[in-house]
Parts: C-alpha cells; structure tokens; sequence
C-alpha cells in the first residue's frame, strides 16, 4: 500500500487541528496557530570562485512566539521549499512547548546542495543569509541553530556577522557553536541522552525491566549513537543497528564503544567485526526487541513495515520517522510511541541552556547541563503520560495537546483572542 503523500506544512496543520480538537480549545487558538506569523524570503548573492555571482534563495519562518522568542534550526540542502521551513518552524513550536521552555518556534533554511561549494563560498553564502535575516533575529528575537547540513563553524559566522550588521555584541544570536565559543558542554550527547531517558521512563511505566531489554536502533549517527550509548548504561543491550549500509545484529549486544569508534572511521556499521549476523538495511524494523529507536530520517516506519515491529516501546529519535497510517497501527497494537517532538527534545533544550548561560556570561559544567536535562525532561513525560491516561489518547496526541494548552494560555493573557 503506498501512503498519500500530503505537503509537510498540511500535515502540520492537521496535526494542530486535531490536537485542538480533542482539547476543544476556542476556534481561535488554531485560527492563530495554523499559519506562522511571519515568513521572510530573502535572496543571497554570492562571490563565487571563478568570479561570477550566484543568488540563493533562503527563508526564516517565525511561527509564534506567545511564550518566548522564535527558536529553532537552519537547514542548508537543495530541497528546502517554503512549505518546508514552515511546516518545520511550526513543530518547533509545539516541541518547546512539550518541554515547556521558554521559546517559540522558527526555522529556516536556504535551497542549495553544499557539498557543491567551496570553504569559501558556503562561508560567503553564510555571511550573507546572517546579514539578509538580521533585522528580524536577536538574542531576545530570534535564535537560530544548526540543522542539516549546517554546524558550529557556520554558528560562528552567523554571529561574527550579526554582530557585524548591528554593531552589538550577541553570541546568544545562535546556538549549538562550538564547546570554545560560546557552546554548551553536553550539547553533542543531548539528543541521543533524550531519547535514552525517555525510553527508560516508558519502560518503567508499562514494566518493563530495562536490566537486559533488547534495543533495535536505526541511524548511528549523532543521535542514534548516544542513545545507544546511555541506554547501555541504563543495563539494556543492543541487539541490532541499521544504518544506510546494512543492518547489523548480535544477540548478545554490541559493545557500543567499539562500534562507535568503527563508525567514526568507517562512516558505516557495514563490516563491524562485532556483528554476529549482517543483514539488509531494510530488515531493522522487523527485529525482535523491546525498544526501538529510529534515529535516522524522516517516513521510515510505514504501513509497508509496521506489522513486523514486534516492540513494546518506540523512541522517535528522528524527526517524523512514522508516517500518520503506520501511527495508527501502533496505537492499536498498544505500542508506546514516545513522539519525536518529547523524543528528541533533549537537543533544542540544552540549545535553550546554552542561550541562558551566553545571557549570563557563565558556563555550567557537563553534569550540571545534563542533570538539568534529564529534570526538564522527565518532568515533561510525566506531564504528557498523565494528559495521555485521562484523555485516553496516544502520547503524541497528549504531546501536542500539552504544548497547545501553554500557548493558548500566554496568548489568552496576552489578549491575542
Ligand atoms: P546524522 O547525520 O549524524 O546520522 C544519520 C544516521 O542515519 C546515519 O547513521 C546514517 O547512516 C543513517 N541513515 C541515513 N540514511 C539512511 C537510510 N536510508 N536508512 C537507514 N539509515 C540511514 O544525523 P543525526 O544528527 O543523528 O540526526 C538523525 C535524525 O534525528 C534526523 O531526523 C534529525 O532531524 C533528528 N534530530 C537530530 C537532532 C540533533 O541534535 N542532532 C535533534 C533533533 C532531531
């Protein structure tokens, strides 16, 4: 059964409609959320190397911002649209609403494959999308941070040339720079320890002994990595990895630290010399175990696979890796979904950490980073379980719904309806 594609910014939408149906929030709390309220479109000359000039086309979407200033990441790849970066800035709202930090959702994005530019080019495209978007970012405006394709380096020449453009010294403009300017200690492990911790707190409401839990991770990248990493730690086992190359099994469990260095130097699980069986990429979904964690892309959890997933828990490491049909059967199934937008929150909110301690001129060290963490975080699934149990509605139906009652009420007291 192939699934309908719908434009990401209608399933945006859908998904706020329907979370402020089953609230019955005023008609118009999704009158005002349905639309971001502002989109800037900007374009980017560039200086290229052999001397012509090349315009980019780039946006920043800035959904609400009732509870807080615009937050969220900049995405360089050649299939941003619109549409994209809008749907985007509006889950960024509803996931620092789950969380319940101080912020609202933005996001923004320039159309271009970066793998075909120079160092200086991307450098010059950088210093010309901060420049374009200036006038409506700032410390206590706006607050951009890295996405796909984008990282500390290009942080760094995001601030050196805001603070350029408006003469004010503001390393708190942009989040996830590097540990030596400006970054947070524990940000790298922050998403992955996200999703480690929620999945040991489902699993200890539905019972289940994390001591030797079987765990199914696919994407060993930033995030699927550390959560293998920390729920190791917590006493399960690894028993499978997928990546793009292959999907990788021992029933015993990996030991991760190996698997980790094999991967930073192979780029691949493929041929990891720890592996008992290795399998198509495709198989990961459809292995025995308790937990699974997506960590790898967006629609991998489809009604193509989703019969053959045999967990009791899903962590969505990944943004969007279940697609609304195969949702829906796993919410039959009585499959614990820990949505993406409470899965994955531990990255945005220790980027919320870093925004504070560059406000206060002050570094926190990488236990206190996470032990602040884990307290926000735990904090928010024991909200979301409890709206869950009383509306008897799945976990991301409860997530939205949390995160929708916070924003409807700053904007009921700022007087917005
Ligand atoms: P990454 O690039 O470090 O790792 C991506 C992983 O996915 C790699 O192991 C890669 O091999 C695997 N992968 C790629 N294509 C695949 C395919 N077709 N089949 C199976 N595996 C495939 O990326 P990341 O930072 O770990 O992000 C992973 C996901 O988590 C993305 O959806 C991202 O948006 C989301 N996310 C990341 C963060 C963060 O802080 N890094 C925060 C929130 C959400």
């Amino acid at each position: 059964m192939s699934e309908k594609t719908l434009n990401p910014f209608e399933i945006a939408q859908l998904q706020v409609k329907t979370a402020c149906d089953k609230l019955g929030t005023e008609p118009a709390v999704y009158e005002i959320l349905k639309n971001p309220a502002r989109v800037l479109e900007v374009s980017i000359p560039v200086k290229m190397d052999d001397g012509s000039v090349k315009s980019f086309v780039g946006y920043r979407s800035q959904h609400n911002d009732a509870v807080g200033p615009y937050k969220g990441g900049i995405r360089f790849h050649q299939d941003v649209t619109r549409d994209e970066v809008k749907a985007l800035s509006t889950w960024m709202t509803f996931k620092c609403g789950v969380v319940g930090i101080p912020y609202g959702g933005g996001k923004g994005g320039i159309t271009v494959n970066p793998a075909e530019l120079s160092k200086g080019e991307l450098e010059r495209l950088s210093r010309g999308f901060a420049r374009a978007i200036a006038p409506i970012i700032g410390e206590r405006k706006d607050i951009p941070a890295p996405d796909v394709n984008t990282n500390g380096q290009i942080m760094t020449w995001f601030v050196d040339e805001y603070e350029r453009t408006t003469g004010r010294f503001e390393p708190g403009v942009f989040t996830g720079k590097p540990v030596e300017f400006y970054g947070s200690l524990a940000r790298t492990e922050a998403t992955g320890y996200g999703v480690a911790i929620m999945a040991r707190d489902a699993a200890k409401k539905i019972g289940l002994p994390l001591e030797g839990a079987k765990v199914v991770i696919q994407g060993f990248g930033n995030v699927g990595s550390f959560a293998a990493h920390y729920i190791t730690e917590m006493g399960a086992k690894i028993v499978a990895v997928g990546d793009h190359t292959a999907c990788i099994v021992n029933d015993n469990g990996f030991d991760v630290k190996a698997l980790m260095a094999y991967v930073k130097e192979h780029k691949a699980v493929k041929g990891f010399p720890g592996a008992t069986k290795e399998l198509d990429r495709s198989e990961v979904m459809g292995i025995e175990c308790d937990i699974l964690m997506p960590c790898a892309l967006e629609n991998q959890i489809t009604s193509n696979n989703v019969n053959s997933i045999k967990a009791k828990i899903v962590s969505e490491g990944a943004n969007g890796p279940t697609t609304p049909e195969a949702d829906k059967v796993l919410s039959e199934k009585g499959i614990v979904v820990i949505p993406d937008i409470l899965a994955n929150a531990g990255g945005v909110t220790v980027s919320y950490f870093e925004w504070v301690q560059n406000l206060m001129r002050y570094s926190w060290s990488f236990d206190e980073v996470q032990e602040k963490q884990e307290k926000l975080m735990v904090k928010a699934f024991e909200e979301i379980w409890n709206l869950k149990e009383e509306h008897k509605v799945d976990m991301r139906t409860a997530a939205y719904m949390m995160s929708i009652k916070r924003i409807a009420v700053a904007m009921k007291l700022r007087g917005w309806y």
